[in-house]
């Protein structure tokens, strides 16, 4: 089970690109996105990106295979700008996904299922490294560093 099965046809037909309403995240291409899947909240950490200012504030999309990438390895926009290879997070788990290299080899052609399936495992790769950066950023925080340096 990942967030694309709560995607329309389970995030495996093409959904068409967000509408980019106003060119900025929140009010533009994430909102179009929500519009699309249906999706409001963090699909690395499930935190609601929609029940509180503060958390719509931390509303960003991740592309799962970079668009750079997607050009490198001969894969068509059609597929990599599509919402199917977008998820809505947070802004702490994109950070955390940051610098994130993939090792795919270009072909001619890909077809739909074969972008399916990359997409897939990157957002598997994705989800398993960003709940460890995540822990490890958690259990630094629960030890209050800033309550120490005013105790010292
Ligand atoms: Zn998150």
């Amino acid at each position: 089970m990942n967030v694309f099965d709560r995607y329309p046809s389970g995030g495996r037909t093409l959904l068409g690109k967000p509408r980019n309403l106003t060119g900025a995240c929140r009010t533009g291409y994430g909102l179009g996105l929500q519009l699309l899947t249906g999706e409001t909240s963090c699909a690395y950490c499930g935190v609601s990106l929609v029940d509180t200012y503060h958390h719509w504030l931390l509303m960003s999309i991740d592309h799962l295979v970079p668009s750079g990438e997607a050009r490198r390895v001969g894969i068509a926009p059609q597929f990599s700008e599509d919402a199917i290879n977008l998820v809505l997070c947070c802004a702490g788990c994109n950070g955390f996904g940051n610098r994130y290299r993939t090792t795919i080899e270009p072909r001619p052609i890909w077809s739909l299922e074969q972008f399916l399936s990359l997409r897939d495992q990157v957002f598997e790769d994705r989800f398993a490294r960003i709940a460890g950066r995540r822990a490890v950023e958690m259990a630094f925080f629960e030890s209050k560093p800033w309550a120490r340096a005013a105790i010292r």
